[in-house]
């Protein structure tokens, strides 16, 4: 049987080619408290540092067992990038969003000139991945992973977003043209740095929250110009929406990603079988199962998900910095064992 490299492996997965077996590889936030212990990176200096981004990223891999690597750790570098206030993070939980600076359409004006290969924590995250590809080569690929163009909107237009879409507020569209610029070039950056696949964290563009209309609006036509410029670089892009998003799967579908994302709350045997173009992954839950559970029944589990349809079981979300190594590995052993 031929031998492949994780690389290699998840990209031939996530492409749909004939494969060994499942990669053990988690799309979403990767860090815990025992993984810093063990590798001496801690969070909040591993959120700000390139090579304590790197070092925490690298402990996935080399502490847990993943057959990936994967950067950052959080959702907040771009809203800072464009000015947003941060509540800076603490050793247990990331940092967050606490200001916002695009309430009209003339401070979208006066933000869209952005400009890359400065200083700013999404530069250092570039930073980080270019340490890992020294590093790494191309036997261990490198998820890079950013906000969505729909969260970064509202992290930047603040609490009234959401109203703002349904009234036609001004701001709305040229705020979402803009974020989505942004994602399709740092995303762009991210590949050229050495990131093997693109993972679009858009936790507020759930189906759930907006319904078919807006959701076909101001969803799939950004996630499908970021999944097209990924294709254009030959880099698989794996769409990460929370909440329970069944119900929308033939949707998310639509945006040409190559894989979907896909929360606890989802019915992983209805998303797999509505799904034309995209694999599923998931949905391990990250708190009652993964954080708060036993390694017997996150293998039971990780069979059980498997079974259900999704293509490469990982976790429904972010993995909880509480989360034990010994359960985080009963899943990445688990993977190994599964077979298409
Ligand atoms: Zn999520």
């Amino acid at each position: 049987m031929t031998e492949y490299t994780p690389k290699e492996r998840l990209y031939r997965t996530l492409k749909k080619m004939d494969v060994d077996r499942m990669p053990a590889v988690c799309f979403t936030q990767t860090a815990t408290v025992e993984q810093m212990e063990a590798c001496g990176a801690f969070w909040p200096e591993a959120n700000e540092e390139p090579e304590l981004i790197a070092k925490l990223a690298e402990a996935g891999h080399t502490v847990v067992g993943y057959e990936a690597v994967r950067v950052p750790f959080d959702i907040t570098a771009e809203a800072e990038f464009f000015g947003c206030q941060i509540k800076p993070g603490t050793r247990e939980q990331q940092p967050s969003v606490i200001g916002h600076v695009a309430a009209t359409p003339e401070d979208v004006d006066r933000l869209k000139d952005f400009m890359f290969g400065g200083t700013a924590r999404v530069d250092r995250i570039i930073g980080s991945i270019k340490i890992l590809k020294a590093k790494y080569g191309d036997k261990i690929p490198i998820i890079g992973s950013m906000i969505g163009p729909f969260s970064l909107a509202q992290h930047l237009n603040g609490d009234n977003w959401f109203m703002g879409l349904m009234m036609d507020d001004p701001v709305t569209q040229p705020l979402i043209d803009m974020t989505t610029d942004f994602c399709i070039q740092y995303a762009q950056r991210m590949v050229e740095a050495g990131a093997s696949c693109i993972v679009i964290i858009d936790p507020t563009a759930s189906y759930e929250l907006l319904g078919d209309e807006f959701y076909s609006k101001f969803a799939i036509p950004y996630h499908k110009k970021i999944a097209e410029a990924m294709k254009a670089m030959d880099t698989p892009s794996i769409l990460h929406i929370c909440g329970d998003t069944t119900k929308g799967i033939h949707l998310m579908d639509q945006a040409g990603v190559e894989c979907i994302s896909v929360d606890q709350k989802v019915d992983l045997k209805k998303a797999s079988e509505a799904v034309k173009t995209a694999i599923i992954a998931g949905n391990l839950d990250p708190v009652q199962l993964m954080w708060k559970g036993t390694p017997a029944e996150i293998k039971e589990m990780c069979v059980k998900d498997f079974k259900n349809g999704a293509k490469i079981v990982t976790l429904g979300c972010g993995t909880v910095s509480a989360t034990s190594t010994e359960n985080l590995k009963a899943f990445a052993e688990c993977a190994k064992t599964l077979k298409y």
